[in-house]
């Protein structure tokens, strides 16, 4: 705790610095390189572009043989289309495609911190082991955990813990959604669409009729599920029947074998209506993982150590955050 408190200045830094980066999942070239630079620093042996993920590292201290492995989570993948400045009230950035809006910046750079702490602990205290920071990209989709569990990277760690930034300083044994995506690609024919309807076969259309069967479906599916889509290609101009559409499913429920047969369904609707449509349809699987698997005696302990850290304090909301000028306000909310 004195190592982390003596070097607050140089952490918020780091993470500063891959804030101002922001970079997008699996293009984390600078981020990554500034952890593993951190770690390097002391001491950790780095092998990186692990599970064919350029992006992706694993870090290693040990002391002694037969002590335990302790894996360590570090993320740093930013947000993309979202941007914010340094201050409480919405604030875009212009000039930027992508933000740290759940705090990743933070996410690797406690990690790191973390780490590296340990590791201080151990030579000090002589406790044989092994500390192991994984430099995972991609968790704002694009699951680059996933390739490095199928590398087998995990296979002889004992634990592995992770956190994420919230607004207390707990842990709880709560789980999350397994969760399955995929974009759903549509192609018919083009025309002009008041010249020639009758010879397009619009790829839009597929992707709202499938849309609209998803939308039905919701009402059939267990509680919990959730379903959600975007249309990332929609074509360009209405006067052009489009050949080309394309939309982004997530299917979450908190069993996965729920989310497997939930996504067959959806996948059915897409079949439905590329037959209704007259167009083709083929998908390709973006992501699948698994629900977390919490661990309640590590859970126990982890709140009982953060609870002796302590954590922050939040006063009633002030007067003065009312007012639309943030940069006037800001130094009277700092007080
Ligand atoms: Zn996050």
């Amino acid at each position: 705790m004195q190592y982390i408190d003596d070097n607050a200045t140089l952490y918020g830094g780091v993470a500063q610095q891959i804030w101002d980066w922001a970079e997008v999942g699996y293009l984390e070239t600078q981020s990554s390189n500034l952890l593993q630079q951190q770690l390097s620093n002391a001491g950790f042996e780095i092998t990186t572009g692990v599970a064919g993920i350029p992006t992706a590292f694993v870090a290693s201290w040990s002391a002694g043989t037969g002590g335990p492995t302790v894996g360590i989570l570090a993320e740093y993948d930013a947000l993309p289309g979202i941007t914010q400045d340094r201050n409480p009230l919405r604030d875009a950035i212009d000039h930027k495609a992508a933000g740290h809006a759940c705090g990743h910046h933070l996410f690797g750079t406690g990690s790191v911190a973390a780490a590296i702490a340990t590791r201080m602990w151990m030579q000090e205290s002589g406790q044989i082991g092994e500390i192991r920071l994984y430099g995972t990209p991609a968790e704002e989709g694009g699951a680059g955990k996933v390739y490095m569990v199928r590398d087998g990277l995990f296979d002889d760690v004992d634990v592995v813990l992770h956190w994420h930034p919230s607004d207390s300083n707990s842990a709880d044994a709560r789980s999350s959604l397994a969760n399955k995506s995929a974009k759903f690609r549509f192609t018919g024919l083009s025309a002009h669409a008041a010249g020639a309807p009758h010879r397009g076969r619009s790829a839009l259309d597929g992707v709202e009729a499938m849309n609209h069967m998803v939308n039905l479906m919701r009402e059939h599916v267990p509680m919990e599920t959730r379903i959600h889509y975007v249309i990332t290609s929609g074509g360009a101009a209405p006067n052009v029947v489009p050949d080309f559409s394309e939309v982004y499913y997530y299917v979450r429920h908190p069993d996965p074998a729920q989310v497997n047969e939930i996504f067959d369904r959806v996948v059915q609707t897409a079949e439905g209506a590329a037959l209704g449509t007259d167009t083709e349809v083929e998908f390709e699987v973006i992501h699948g993982i698994y629900n977390v698997l919490p661990n309640i005696s590590l859970q126990e302990v982890i709140h009982s150590n953060l609870t002796r850290v302590g954590g922050v304090e939040y006063r009633p909301k002030k007067d003065s955050l009312l007012r639309p000028c943030v940069r006037h306000c800001l130094p009277m909310l700092l007080e």
